[in-house]
């Protein structure tokens, strides 16, 4: 196969590791670029090994130190820092794939300038969807850029859709789509009394049943906000109404997703819970390679159960799909207030139910109103971080 240049964006996460696992099973990817946000050794090791032209810091210190250790270790790669260098790794001339995974707010303008550079975008950054998911696809169009979705859930959709949903985005129904099952594992407090939910702790929340994902996300999908983030992102991704999305708790995390057709086929994509196997899918695309994943025994896996979603249980999962709903300015201040509850949980300063507390108190603060530029959206991002934080302080 060709080579083709990458660059991983948040190359020291959950997301990012297992990325750099695949490619290096692979002969045919170069590594561009590579970034993090404060894990310096980690991405000097990177580094040392991948031999990017250039890597990206958030801040200058960082990056000034990150420079010194590659210089001694004899390394060419060069080191940047800050929002402007994130952008150019991600749109400049020599990249042809992009993989998104930086964690929340910070990665939306990256993952666009991206998509905006007509790239391949592995878009695992799901609140840039969430935040802009129509400006977003827009610039998709625009560009000609490919978006291929790394959640374990949307990249199942994603292999389940017709041939010809997968290279242009709409229109779905009109290709016998009825609706897209979007599976979830109910978390670690799937059968916890509700009670007890008041009490647990960061550490519990941040042990998920089947997956080994970063921590934000981790507590995301405890209160099952994650449900509610992918809801969103589902709808524009693949420009679904929210009619046409269903949460189904699958505790198991083998099935990712399913696809519903008009003439009562189900089509599901099955697989261990690895991010590997629809990362290495992503790169591939329309090809396949190894991932690395252990391959699925079906014989010994646990059956498989699918149930309805307790709403009562999961007051997030009830606000992204409200948010869905309504659209507009509500999915991004959704996102916002809760980037900055799970912030303050996992720095025990509120509980794991006031998590849904300040994110309807928050929606519940801003004035309505349609974002229709990026600087709008930052805007309302703002106003709704510095509402949730002192809903929060009240707790
Ligand atoms: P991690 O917390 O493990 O990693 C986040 C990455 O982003 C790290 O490289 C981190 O750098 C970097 N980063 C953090 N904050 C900033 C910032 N302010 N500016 C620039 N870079 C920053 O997250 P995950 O890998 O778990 O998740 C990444 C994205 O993928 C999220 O949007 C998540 O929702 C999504 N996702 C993750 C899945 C998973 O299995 N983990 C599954 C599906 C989606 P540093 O290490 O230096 O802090
Ligand atoms: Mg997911």
């Amino acid at each position: 196969p060709e080579i083709q240049s990458i660059t991983v964006l948040g190359a020291t996460g959950s997301v990012g590791t297992s990325t750099l696992d695949v490619i290096s099973r692979h002969d045919h990817f170069r590594v561009y670029a590579l970034s993090a946000h404060s894990n310096t050794a980690l991405l000097l090791s990177q580094c040392l090994q991948f031999e990017p032209q250039y890597a990206v810091l958030t801040d200058e210190d960082a990056a000034e130190s990150l420079r010194l250790q590659l210089r001694k270790a004899g390394s060419q790669t060069e080191v940047q820092w800050g929002a402007e260098a994130l952008s150019r790794i991600a749109s400049d001339a020599d990249v042809d794939v992009v993989m998104a995974a930086i964690v929340g707010a910070a990665g939306l303008l990256p993952a666009l300038a991206a998509a905006q550079s007509g790239k391949k975008v592995l878009l695992a950054n799901k609140e840039s969807l969430v935040m802009a998911g129509e400006l977003f696809m827009q610039a998709a169009v625009a560009s000609g850029a490919v978006i291929l979705p790394i959640d374990s859930e949307h990249n199942a959709i994603f292999q389940c859709l017709p041939a010809p949903a997968q290279s242009a985005r709409g229109n779905l129904a009109g290709q016998g789509v009825r609706k897209v099952l979007l599976t979830a594992s109910g978390g670690p407090f799937l059968h916890t009394p509700v009670e007890q939910l008041h009490e647990v702790t960061p550490a519990q929340a941040c042990k998920h049943p089947n997956w080994d994902m970063g921590r934000k996300i981790s507590v995301d999908s405890a209160s099952m906000m994650n449900k509610g983030l992918e809801f969103i992102e589902a709808c524009y991704l693949f420009d679904l109404a929210p009619e046409a999305v269903e949460v189904v708790i699958h505790p198991q995390s083998i099935v990712h997703s399913m696809v519903e057709y008009a003439d009562g086929s189900v089509l599901a994509q099955l697989g261990s819970p690895d991010m590997r196997v629809p990362i290495a899918h992503a790169l591939a695309w329309p090809e396949r390679i190894a991932s690395g994943a252990d391959f699925l025994s079906l014989v010994t896996s646990p059956d498989l159960q699918f149930l309805a979603p307790d709403l009562s249980r999961f007051p997030c999962l009830q606000l992204g799909m409200d948010a869905a709903r309504q659209g507009g300015y509500a999915p991004a201040c959704l996102n916002a207030a809760n980037e900055i509850a799970v912030a303050a949980f996992l720095a025990g300063q509120i509980r794991f139910t006031d998590i849904p507390r300040v994110i309807s108190g928050t929606l519940a603060q801003i004035t309505c109103r349609q974002p229709v530029s990026i600087a709008m959206i930052q805007q309302l991002d703002a106003e709704a971080r510095a509402v949730a934080c002192d809903i929060a302080a009240g707790f």
